[in-house]
């Protein structure tokens, strides 16, 4: 197999070399790097912006794992494959939660330091979904901030580490055989490496994150635009379950046409006791399920989203109040600025909330090794789909999907090494060629796309509303050819290549969310509002037809 697109760029001006090349800086990429560098291995981290720019330093309410007296792996398991909603590879899943421990604490070993109790016992709190308290947090609501702190002053301090910031990735280089070699990629520096490069490399692995800015309102930064999805579908790779995006229940409302990013009220918050209330006051979540206002996200979304319309409201109040100035001021000191500085006082007022969309629940499919249908190619992270979040992720278990799964991609590249089965590799720069030029949308495609996606792909969807933004997709794809035949492209620079990744996850993910005529976790039919265990307890497989367009296909039950 090999590349069969690539965005339209110069040719690589200038060249590197490394035995393991990491693509992202955040939990799963960082983790990666200081574990192979264990293994003797050399290894660069590329990414986009500075080191800490993705969702990791974002992360609020914590990491879950079975630390507490009482909990174990199997029920944290359970919890997990409940919210899965019957699409979890329950393999995974047992690998995610009983690796999940002990994975936390060599990341305290690493250096990250979680909150504790006065007898310096880790504190655990509880999010939607957890039948326990198993969520461990640092700085109250800061966890993110604390883990990327951590793991970029362990990266700095190691100089087998090579760091490259402001550099734009943008598709996979194979050696003849259809490995993995290396990559391309947009470099904003000076010297000698500006502009469009390669880097050559015995394995690439990609841990770029999330893809929340293909809608308009979400909790992710702006460098989650789907890079690696985009860039594993244009090198033959399969990706999976792109329908399930998570939309997270509780953003601060700031108004009808915010967009971007938008700050997040952590699930914690409810964990420690705050309510949803409509606009005439009423607690909406009692009586709906059993855990209330901790019921599994895509629960508490939708039945955010149904009062909403009932009422015709914009937003829903999370009510925090009989927490007390002191309670926010040391739990939640994040949030509680956060919220100050939309000039809402939660020690007073009740916070106005909307859902937004926060976290890919699939993406470049791999096995439990973090292998993904291209050799020498791996990924892990919210880029990855390992399988364990299924239709719906559990709250508080992504941060540490990235730990789990980076360890063992580290594990598995060591071990190839040892076994000289990491021989470096040549790359086929013929191939590289031949792979089919992707035309850049203009920059403003970005915003464009991101109204298409909210207005008909969002928390509720049906066949109408997904053709209209098909449409809206396909039509941008076309004036983007269009202007390439003309030989007035857009200029390909960093905004335009980010437009082009965007078109394309956005376009996918409708194909996938189009196709399955269910409602099943987070992906939310109107016209289908039923489960199918039937015909639909399965996942849809997305690959590039030789033309470029996306398609799915069910996979074999
Ligand atoms: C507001 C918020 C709160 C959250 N709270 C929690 C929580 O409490 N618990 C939890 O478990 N999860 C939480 N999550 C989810 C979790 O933070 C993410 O899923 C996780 O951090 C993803 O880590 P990652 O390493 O895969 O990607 P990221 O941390 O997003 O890092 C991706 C990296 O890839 C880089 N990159 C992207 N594209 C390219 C490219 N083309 N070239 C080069 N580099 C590229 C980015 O710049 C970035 O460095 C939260 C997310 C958000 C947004």
């Amino acid at each position: 197999m090999s590349v069969t697109h690539r965005l339209t760029a110069p040719a690589p001006g200038w060249t590197a070399t490394a035995d393991v090349v990491v693509v992202g800086s955040g939990v799963a990429g960082l983790t990666v790097a200081l574990n192979v560098r264990k293994a003797g291995l050399r290894a660069m981290v590329v990414t986009k912006a500075m080191l800490d720019e993705g969702s990791t330093r974002w992360a609020q309410g914590g990491i879950a794992a079975a630390l507490g007296e009482g909990d174990t792996p199997e029920q944290h398991l359970d919890d997990t494959l409940v919210a899965g909603a019957g699409l979890c590879d329950e393999e995974a899943v047992r690998t995610l939660v009983t690796e999940g421990p002990d994975a936390v604490r060599r990341l305290i070993a690493t250096g990250a330091l979680f909150d504790r109790g006065e007898d310096g016992e880790i504190l655990l709190t509880r999010e939607g979904g957890h039948h326990r308290r198993r969520i461990a947090h640092a700085g109250g609501d800061a966890t993110g901030a604390e883990i990327s702190r951590a793991l970029v002053s362990a990266v700095r301090d190691d100089p087998g580490i090579e760091l490259i910031e402001h550099a734009l990735v943008l598709d996979l280089l194979t050696d003849a055989e259809g490995h993995a070699a290396g990559l391309t990629l947009h470099v904003m520096g000076e010297g000698q490496r500006d502009g469009v490069g390669a880097v050559r490399a015995r394995a690439v692995v990609l841990a770029t994150g999330g893809m929340g800015q293909v809608f308009s309102a979400t909790t992710n930064p702006a460098v989650s635009t789907g890079d690696g999805v985009a860039l594993a579908l244009r090198a033959g790779a399969a990706v999976t379950d792109l329908e399930f995006v998570q939309f997270h229940p509780t953003v601060l409302w700031l108004g009808p046409d915010a967009e971007g990013q938008q700050p997040l009220v952590s699930e914690a918050v409810r964990g420690e006791g705050a309510h949803l209330v409509d606009a005439d006051g009423v607690r909406f979540m009692v009586g709906q399920h059993e855990l209330a206002e901790l019921a599994p996200r895509d629960i508490v979304a939708k039945a955010i989203t149904r009062r909403m319309q009932e009422q015709g409201a914009e937003h829903m109040f999370l009510d925090g109040r009989h927490f007390g100035a002191e309670m926010w001021e040391r739990r939640f000191p994040t949030i509680l600025a956060s919220c100050r500085a939309h000039g809402i006082d939660p020690v007073t007022a009740p916070i106005p909330v909307a859902p937004a969309a926060h976290y890919a629940s699939g993406g470049v499919r791999t096995d439990r090794l973090g292998r993904t249908s291209v050799p020498g190619l791996y990924a892990c992270g919210e880029v990855a789909c390992t399988g364990v979040h299924g239709a719906n992720r559990l709250a508080s278990n992504s941060l540490l999907e990235g730990l789990v799964f980076a360890e063992r991609i580290a594990a598995d590249l060591a071990e190839r090494h040892r076994a000289g089965e990491l021989p470096e590799r040549t790359v086929d720069v013929a191939a590289a060629r031949a792979a089919r030029p992707v035309p850049l949308p203009p920059s403003e495609a970005r915003a464009e796309i991101q109204r298409l996606m909210s207005r008909g792909a969002g928390v509720l969807r049906s066949a109408a509303s997904m053709a209209d933004t098909a449409a809206g997709l396909a039509l941008l794809a076309e004036q983007a050819h269009a202007h390439m035949a003309e030989e007035k492209p857009a200029d390909p620079r960093v905004e335009t290549w980010e437009a082009a990744n965007l078109l394309l996850v956005a376009t996918a993910l409708v194909a996938a969310a189009g196709q399955r005529e269910e409602t099943r976790g987070c992906h939310w039919r109107e016209d289908f509002p039923e489960r199918d265990d039937a015909h639909w307890r399965r996942h849809l497989i997305t690959t590039l037809t030789a033309s470029g367009d996306p398609v799915s296909t069910p996979e074999e039950q």
